[in-house]
């Protein structure tokens, strides 16, 4: 292999760059799991991540990737054959479907466009319609990773409250949380589901459930056959800091750095530094003369912009051309709109200037592929920035 000079940009929503802080603390030797030492460093991620989630309640953790915790939220709460409500954002809500249904769930979809979040006026209606209460739980996810779009979690909880339906409500914030506003007890959330590799600025490698006590409780009873992914084997023994098998160390020590500096910078700044950087991007892409996937106000996801290339053009090809000329990895469209839109991320340990270079890479990528817009797209996100305060820094 050769080398390449410069930085990588991985602009993909997902993994995303893990800082060098974060870095140099996973770097320390391994520790005996069933020790004493550990017991602070399992106490330490377990209260670390609950302030993520902004919950009091359970937060579990699991050696997996984010499909791991889709699966544990699934198998802790339902019983075979249960009926579940599931909204189609986009390639992530289907997957869930999908595994939903091979579990024996049956989920009913409320089928949507890709190009915007749930909406919580269907979601009650069909919960209104549910006159027998079979649906068990309600499913959603947070930031739709394959198209750019954000659910209203607040206002789905409020649209099964209003239906007066004791579903649970079960949210994938996988690429959510950390980068984009999530408030599990505040909104009455009963199961997140989450993963290292996004906001949280981590290796892939762990995921998350944060589990109310109604869940917690129904996980007692409910039907389905598991036992890896089993919230009573974790709880229990989490509470002195343990895990019933052996856990990813290296990944508690990265945990507890990057929870240390989300809480540095704010929380509510690192939310605002994303939407201020979701707002610069999509307004280069419109100068470009090109088209934001989500074309719903409001559901704007500030973690990634999805981008509709023109017709007849090849995001993939777009998107090798960025890779071979400027070292920039770019997300690509996935099943039903596989090459026809590409993914800026713009999630995690990024600034302005990451951002201005990662725009520019676009820029020029898109010029390198022939693909017909406009320029100056990239000057006018720096116009953007330089006219919109960065939050937490002062004038
Ligand atoms: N859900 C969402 C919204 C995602 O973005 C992803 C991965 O990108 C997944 C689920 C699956 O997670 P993993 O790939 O970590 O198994």
């Amino acid at each position: 292999m050769t080398h390449v000079a410069g930085r990588h940009f991985l602009q993909i929503p997902g993994p995303s760059p893990v800082p060098d802080r974060v870095l140099r603390a996973m770097s320390a030797q391994v520790i005996d799991h069933r020790g004493p030492e550990f017991a602070d460093l399992g106490l330490k991620s377990l209260k670390s991540i609950k302030s993520i989630f902004k919950t009091a309640q359970d937060v579990v953790i699991f050696p997996s990737s984010g499909t791991g915790a889709w699966e544990a939220a699934l198998v802790n709460v339902l019983s075979e054959g249960d009926r579940v409500l599931m909204y189609e954002t986009g390639h992530f809500a289907s997957l869930w479907k999908k595994m939903a249904e091979k579990l024996g769930i049956r989920p009913e979809f409320i089928v949507g466009d890709w190009r915007a979040g749930a909406d919580a006026d269907q979601i009650e209606q069909h919960l209104r319609a549910d006159t027998g209460h079979e649906i068990k739980a309600v499913c959603v996810v947070h930031n739709e990773t394959s198209t750019g779009a954000v659910s209203p979690i607040a206002d789905v909880r409020r649209a099964i409250d209003a239906a007066g339906h004791p579903a649970l409500l079960m949210v994938d914030t996988i690429s959510g949380l950390a980068s984009v506003d999530f408030r599990f007890d505040e909104w009455g959330v009963d199961v997140a589901v989450s993963g290292s590799q996004k906001g949280l600025m981590l290796p892939p490698g762990i995921s998350f459930n944060a589990v109310s006590a109604k869940a917690l409780e129904l996980s007692k009873t409910s039907g389905m056959r598991r036992s890896y992914w089993d919230w009573q084997d974790m709880v229990g023994i989490n509470t002195k800091g343990y895990f019933p098998y052996t856990p990813a160390t290296n990944m508690l020590y990265g945990l507890v750095e990057a929870i240390d500096m989300l809480h540095e910078e704010g929380l509510d700044n690192v939310f605002a530094r994303h939407q201020r950087h979701a707002a610069a991007t999509r307004a280069a892409v419109r100068a470009w003369n090109l088209e934001v996937l989500c074309n719903r106000q409001g559901h704007e996801s500030g973690v990634l912009t999805a981008v509709v290339m023109p017709q007849g053009h090849s995001a993939d090809n777009l998107r090798a051309e960025a890779l071979k000329h400027y070292n920039i990895s770019l997300g690509s469209g996935l099943s039903k709109v596989a090459d026809k839109i590409f993914r800026i991320g713009h999630l995690g340990d990024i600034n302005d200037l990451t951002l201005i270079g990662a725009l520019s890479g676009v820029e020029l990528a898109l010029g390198k592929a022939g693909v017909p817009h406009a320029t100056g797209g990239v000057g006018v996100a720096m116009k953007y920035l330089a006219d919109t305060p960065a939050p937490g820094i002062a004038a």
